[in-house]
């Protein structure tokens, strides 16, 4: 059983996969929903007016966007790519990032395919050495 502290209330818990314990996920469900219809209905307001109008916790609407399941409807300063600080919208980096981190994993994926491939013709080869071998024998 892997018992884990909540990130949130530090509480221990069964960890099943989420960071923070069952009570957690239910009140953070219920700020979701909070602040996902006050951005419905205040499109242009910032996380602290949000955070104001909802009673939730500014670092909490953070995560919420960070997480990318809210999405700001202009980029602001409040929310910045991690990398090069450009205000974004939603998730961790700005869609640049994004694109050239996409593309040194793609790079990556297939160079490490181009090492197995590589791996497979070797192994092939070995076993032709042995099939000739075995023919001499
Ligand atoms: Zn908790
Ligand atoms: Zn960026």
């Amino acid at each position: 059983m892997d018992i884990r502290n909540c990130k949130r209330c530090n509480r221990l818990f069964q960890y099943n996969g989420i960071k923070y314990c069952p009570k957690c996920v239910l009140e953070l469900d219920e700020m979701f929903i909070k602040v996902r219809d006050y951005l419905y209905e205040n499109k242009n307001a910032n996380i602290a007016e949000v955070s104001e109008a909802t009673g939730v916790e500014e670092k909490v609407i953070l995560e919420f966007l960070r997480d990318g399941r809210l999405e700001l409807r202009e980029p602001s300063l409040d929310l910045t790519c991690e990398r090069c600080d450009k205000p974004i919208t939603s998730g961790r980096m700005c869609k640049d990032c994004l694109a050239l981190f996409e593309r040194i994993m793609k790079k990556d994926i297939n160079e490490s395919a181009r090492t197995v491939e590589n791996l497979k013709r070797d192994a092939g080869r070995v076993h032709l050495v042995d099939y000739i071998r075995k023919k001499q024998d």
